[in-house]
């Protein structure tokens, strides 16, 4: 039987709706667990301005840049076409580099409010909630047990808090930790209610910019790491403490990204331009709906091996939660990484390697289409993407031009293998 092309991508999206529904898999760590940034500075400045423009968690951006001696030109692209709010965001973020008025960091800082509140307000939320269950976890006790801790090294600008916050005076490091935890899941409660409660300040500039620098502040502190290399820490608790990490970093960023900003609009002397991703490339899909062909059940029940025999020891009942969630109908787009390195296609010279932003990081599945692109198709033009969290997200869609887009299929069937055994039989080792 021949498969048309979107019999192979309603496979997909079945493998990866059912991945999305079920408990994450924790056996293999992500790089956004380790690292909330890249060590390579250009990649850092491209996620910064994928984050920058970005005005929706979900609705990802991507960004490329070319470089002609001190000029730079970026060119963007989002998962389907750009709205006019994209467009919006993005015309405004430019010109406010381009423009000199008054201090850079609060005028960028006024600036990303004014587009970008929807996607600040929804991670504040998601920054609230990982606080409450990390202070709830007491995974914060650690230092205490180290008696040569420091104030400044334990707590990055330390300083600069303790100046303006008299609450921080005579505390111990445990206690000054405890209590900007707390501030930050606390004001960035406020900032969430605000995006829904008419009553509130909207938007606050302070209370949302001294969000944004606790958490720049407080995701870089030194208890993460060594919670993560605890070697009594288990695979759930390294799991939850590396999101929680790289939701505050996440949000942090705002702040994060204006030095490197400032460095890019003086090192380029403002010779800075951008352009949207064209659609006119062969293999762009743009939101176009897919029947599912497979239900829930069946997709669940289409594991081989090992898989198979776990799966048949627990009843169907068991899957009811999944099946109702489970979607008839998803709407792909070609995502903003994947759009880039289709357009950019075979212009690079070889042995040069080259490097796409992402707002929040590439997704599970756009992660897996690039390692397969660079050691297929374009082994001697390596594309480079930062550190992410790799969530699936079942928007993805195939291109339909490379025969590697098989094995992108084969490694989802095999993801949601290891996630179900993960789930039906964990590893006692691991809890
Ligand atoms: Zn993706």
């Amino acid at each position: 039987m021949t498969l048309t092309n979107d019999d192979k991508q309603a496979r997909l999206t079945e493998e990866l709706q059912l991945i999305q529904l079920m408990p994450p898999y924790i056996g293999i760590f992500p790089s956004g667990i380790d690292n909330t940034e890249s060590s390579n500075k250009k990649i850092n400045l491209l996620d910064d301005i994928a984050m920058a423009i970005a005005t929706a968690v979900h609705n990802r951006v991507g960004v490329v840049m070319e470089e002609r001696n001190d000029a730079v030109h970026f060119t963007l692209a989002v998962n389907g076409s750009p709205s006019s709010d994209d467009r919006e965001a993005a015309e405004r973020f430019f010109k406010a580099l381009l423009q000199q008025e008054g201090d850079f960091a609060l005028h960028m800082l006024d600036i990303m409010r004014s587009y970008a509140m929807p996607r600040i307000t929804s991670l504040a939320g998601q920054v609230a909630e990982s606080i409450g269950q990390f202070l709830r976890a007491d995974l914060i006790r650690c230092v205490a047990n180290d008696d040569s801790a420091r104030h400044d090294e334990e707590i990055p600008g330390f300083k600069f808090l303790a100046d303006k916050l008299p609450e921080l005076r005579g505390t111990s490091v445990l206690e000054a930790l405890s209590f900007l935890f707390k501030r930050l899941q606390e004001r960035a409660a406020a900032v969430h209610r605000s995006a829904s409660d008419p009553a509130f300040p909207a938007h606050d500039a302070s209370l949302v910019n001294g969000v944004l620098f606790l958490a720049y502040q407080l995701a870089k502190a030194p208890i993460f790491g060594r919670i993560l290399v605890d070697r009594n820490t288990r695979p759930p608790s390294v799991h939850f403490v590396g999101r929680c990490r790289y939701t505050i970093a996440m949000l942090g960023r705002y702040w994060g990204c204006l030095e490197r900003l400032r460095t890019l609009v003086k090192l380029t002397r403002r010779n800075i331009t951008y352009e949207w991703c064209p659609d006119d490339v062969e293999g762009i899909v743009n939101d176009q709906p897919i029947a599912m062909r497979r239900s829930a059940l069946q997709v669940i029940k289409a594991v081989s091996d090992w898989g198979r025999r776990t799966v048949m020891s627990v009843s169907d009942s068991a899957f009811n939660r999944l099946c109702l969630q489970y979607k008839d109908t998803v709407t792909v787009s070609t995502h903003p990484a994947i759009r880039l390195i289709l357009k950019a296609g075979t212009n690079a010279e070889s042995g040069q390697s080259r490097l796409v932003g992402c707002s929040g990081g590439v997704c599970w599945t756009c992660s897996e289409w690039i390692a397969l692109y660079n050691s297929t198709v374009h082994q001697d033009n390596q594309w480079r993407i930062g550190p992410s969290l790799l969530e699936v997200d079942t928007t993805f869609a195939l291109t339909h031009r490379y025969p590697f887009e098989e094995d992108v299929y084969e490694s989802a069937k095999d993801f949601k293998a290891m996630t179900l055994h993960n789930w039906l039989d964990p590893n006692p080792r691991d809890y």
